[in-house]
């Protein structure tokens, strides 16, 4: 089934209902939106052959939905371009996706002319072309065609582009329908304040087919008091948000004398640790609002899950899990050689399913080391109890060796932010001539608080390991990150 199905079947039974709007304003209802990917569609296929790449460099806008329905109804792949990179990573991905056409901003757009490929403004003339009324034509896909060309933020290593298909992502919807958000429907609004560029973006998806609005801010992005003003304004809001954006957006709340938005509904967390004490302090502020989501882009947002209820269920330590396998996906705890563990044991997290990556674009390598025997191999360490239930111990390229013994920054990380003095908290190691790695941790004081070294190793002792304490405090006003809110901590590991 082609994904432009999902609006063409919306839009025939919400025809009049809103379907995009830019701050508390309806821009299109169903009708015109199928009208606008229709055209866009038409004109797309008039110049492109099938599975063309066609890339979209924007901050969140509403051209973003029509767009993305345009080329999948053409039978064309989208390529989502984080637009806070540079002109010269755009470019790389260009060449790399061999891009055909890009569609930029009209802020981006300027400094994106000279890369080979066409580029169009979405305020110029060559867009408004694109809108001549035509039929819609939905082009016949197989569950395997490519969609979504996905470029991994490269966080850990080279950008590489994850291939999702059709059928990927319409599994990724029905399994978000099933256990996130059932209640989904035209009463509800989905907020876009995480770059819609990412695999966030997709939760279009699931309640644009349900008839939910998609609500792009009028920022363009997350302002923590607009969106709280946007969950004032429409009904039934729901989104995604990074841990840090959940931060941020309590912070704006307390800045509001606390006062809670009339009309939220549901936020996802995820994409990153969310750490237990922000969490307590998110719920308390929010309320039973909250649900968890695991996942990579390579099989976006779709191994495990924590539903509300979970939420308001459960104890401490499934708190501070990110939960049971996600409907239609298997999830096993795997050692080196591909041999389920038992729970309790660490080891790489493994994942398949419906929603797992056809592989990466043109990388027969690294499509091998991440796909062996059946699985997607996650690249992170967790484990599994009893009940299924999974806790992540962290990525395995951040695990810190030190004297043998293995140390997981998050651990660490965790137990420096119950320090009232610390805001922020993210654990390297550190190459070391005696023990081959010590930890060292980067560390962001609480405003107005007054913390040294000494305070935070004391703090440390009296509840982790000896060896597990950071050798090292590196006291820092930011720690550096990428646009989705989540720490670079390749860059910290340089200067460790
Ligand atoms: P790259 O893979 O290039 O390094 P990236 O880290 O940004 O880029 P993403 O696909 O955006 O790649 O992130 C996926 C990773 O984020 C997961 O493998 C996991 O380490 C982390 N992550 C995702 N969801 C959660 C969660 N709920 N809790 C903790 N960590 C999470």
């Amino acid at each position: 089934m082609n994904l432009a199905v999902l609006l063409d079947q919306s839009a025939t039974r919400h025809a009049g209902l809103p379907a995009v709007c830019l701050g508390a304003d309806t821009l299109w209802t169903f009708a015109q939106l199928r009208t606008r990917a229709a055209a866009i569609a038409a004109a797309l296929r008039a110049r492109h052959v099938p599975g063309a790449r066609i890339a979209l460099v924007s901050e969140n806008r509403p051209e973003f939905v029509e767009l993305l329905f345009g080329i999948w109804a053409a039978g064309l792949v989208a390529v989502p371009v984080n637009y806070k990179l540079h002109a010269r990573e755009v470019a790389q991905i260009v060449e790399d996706a061999q891009v055909a056409l890009l569609f930029a901003s009209p802020e981006l757009a300027p400094a994106l002319q000279g890369l080979p490929c066409q580029c169009i403004a979405l305020d110029s003339p060559a867009y408004g072309a694109l809108l001549a009324p035509a039929a819609l034509q939905i082009a016949p896909v197989a569950a395997d065609t490519l969609a979504w060309l996905f470029y991994t933020s490269g966080t850990t290593g080279r950008s590489k582009g994850a291939m999702l298909t059709h059928g990927n992502l319409v599994a990724m919807a029905v399994a978000h329908l099933a256990d996130i958000e059932p209640e989904l429907g035209p009463q509800c609004s989905q907020l876009h304040g995480a770059p819609m560029s990412h695999g966030s973006g997709l939760y279009l998806l699931p309640s644009l087919a349900r008839g939910a609005r998609q609500v792009v801010p009028a920022s363009h992005g997350f302002e923590p008091a607009e969106f709280l003003a946007l969950c004032d304004a429409h009904p039934g809001c729901g989104a995604f948000l990074a841990p840090t954006m959940v931060q941020r957006l309590r912070e704006a709340l307390a800045a509001r004398g606390g006062q809670r938005p009339q009309h939220l509904r549901c936020i996802v967390y995820g994409g990153g640790p969310m750490y237990l004490e922000e969490l307590r302090r998110a719920m308390d502020a929010f309320g039973p609002v909250f649900a968890q989501i695991y996942g990579q882009g390579e099989t976006p947002m779709t191994i495990t899950g924590l539903t509300r209820a979970e939420h308001s269920s459960a104890p401490a330590h499934q708190l501070a899990s990110v939960g049971w396998a996600r409907s239609g996906t298997e999830v096993a705890v795997l050692d080196a050689q591909g041999q389920p563990l038992p729970p309790g044991e660490p080891g790489e997290i493994a994942v398949r399913g419906a929603t797992v990556m056809a592989g990466y674009w043109r990388n027969a390598e690294a499509s091998a080391q991440a796909l062996r025997g059946g699985w997607l191999w996650t690249g992170d360490i967790g484990v599994q109890g009893e009940n299924g239930c999974l806790t992540l111990r962290d990525r395995s390229k951040d695990v810190v060796i030190s004297g043998g013994s293995n140390i997981y920054p998050r651990e660490v990380e965790e137990v420096l932010l119950t320090h009232p003095g610390v805001a922020e908290a993210c654990v390297v190691g550190a190459p070391d001539a005696e023990w081959g790695e010590v930890v060292v941790a980067h560390v962001v004081a609480a405003p107005g608080a007054v913390v040294d070294a000494a305070a935070l190793d004391a703090h440390c002792l009296a509840q982790i390991a000896r060896f597990k304490r950071p050798k090292r405090y590196v006291f820092v006003d930011a720690l550096p990150k990428n646009s989705y809110g989540k720490v670079l901590k390749r860059a910290l590991r340089e200067t460790a």
